[in-house]
């Protein structure tokens, strides 16, 4: 293959199975779902030395994005190959059937807290389905300091000093580095992330591990220490209407770690971005990528990766269609 060019990747899920989780990816995934237990999470795009992407179409099928990153930095990732060796986003499918326990990741703001080699996280959801009971936390109440949380958390009451939400289909919720949150009651969520793996868990709602037969760990002081107590951005976003023709394209999130557009229609609109990588979804709908001549089927729960290289491609709908594309700021 030609080492300067690159093609649009598709990549496979990696499911993880999850006590929380459930088999509604079953429905939103063209990948069949493993077994018959509950899958919680399906990592669409995936960095991390544990759980590698990879490649399922082309070429280079079989690679993983970890071997893609290192023999096409440049191709790949454009005017961001000098900044990162690996991809700095991690993307997600969630199904919560129960509830997740209650946690926080750091913010750079508590970088003494994260190990060596690992970063803060700041992440956002995208609900994709949710029933009449489901539940989203995402931040603290005005006025909960640190005390006020460790006695709630004492008396079993902290959902008293979280924001709830109750989620449905299109929601955007944002929780950068420092927010308390969780989720659960049978809510989909497609999730994006910086790829990184700190979290501090603050309550379990005395849910007890099937191996130990034990509550599961908690760590309440270094999730103490790292949320961000006061004003905060956190939670329901209203989306930023950009453009209504010839689709309707919001932007959900714009942080220091990615971008985040949703993309409705069903004309023939433009994609990716010259000298750097974009991400697309499909959500519903269907529809196929041009580049190079070439047309690239997107179906539901579908993730491509969209090398810098590629610039700006035309996505033609086959019926009406809802799309996410996400960039690298
Ligand atoms: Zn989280």
């Amino acid at each position: 293959m030609d080492k300067t060019q690159l093609y649009p990747l598709r990549f496979e899920p990696i499911y993880q199975y999850r006590l929380w989780g459930g088999r509604r990816l079953a429905s939103l995934l063209s990948a069949p779902l493993p077994g018959d237990g509950p899958i919680g999470e399906a990592w669409v795009l995936s960095d991390r030395t544990d759980h590698q992407s990879q490649v399922a179409n082309g070429p280079l099928k079989g690679q993983t994005l970890g071997q893609v990153m290192e023999q096409f930095p440049e191709p790949l990732m454009g005017k961001l190959s000098s900044r990162f060796t690996r991809f700095p986003l991690l993307l997600k499918f969630l199904d919560a059937h129960e509830m997740l326990s209650v946690q926080v990741h750091p913010s750079d703001d508590s970088s003494e807290l994260i190990p060596a080699g690992y970063t803060a996280k700041t992440e956002a959801w995208v609900v994709i389905d949710a029933e009449k009971g489901s539940q989203i936390y995402a931040g603290l109440k005005s006025g909960t300091t640190s005390g006020t949380l460790r006695k709630s958390l004492n008396e079993g009451t902290i959902a008293d000093n979280l924001v709830s939400i109750v989620p449905k289909p299109g929601d955007a919720v944002f929780i950068p580095g420092g927010t308390v949150h969780t989720l659960g009651d049978d809510v989909v969520v497609f999730e994006v992330q910086q790829n990184s793996d700190t979290t501090f868990r603050l309550y379990e709602w005395g849910h007890i591990d099937s191996e130990t037969k034990e509550p599961r760990a908690l760590q309440v002081d270094e999730a103490l220490a790292c949320i961000e107590f006061g004003e905060s951005n956190s939670g329901l976003v209203t989306p930023l209407v950009e453009a209504t023709t010839p689709v309707e394209r919001e932007r959900l999130f714009d942080c220091h770690a990615f971008l985040l557009w949703r993309v409705v229609g069903q004309d023939r609109l433009k994609v990716g971005a010259t000298a750097e990588p974009r991400v697309l979804v499909g959500i519903e709908g269907s529809g196929q990528l041009m580049h190079d001549g070439t047309p690239y089927a997107v179906g539901k729960g579908d993730v491509w990766l969209l090398p810098a290289g590629a610039g700006e491609c035309a996505f033609q709908p086959s019926e009406g269609v809802t799309l996410l594309e996400i960039a690298i700021p």
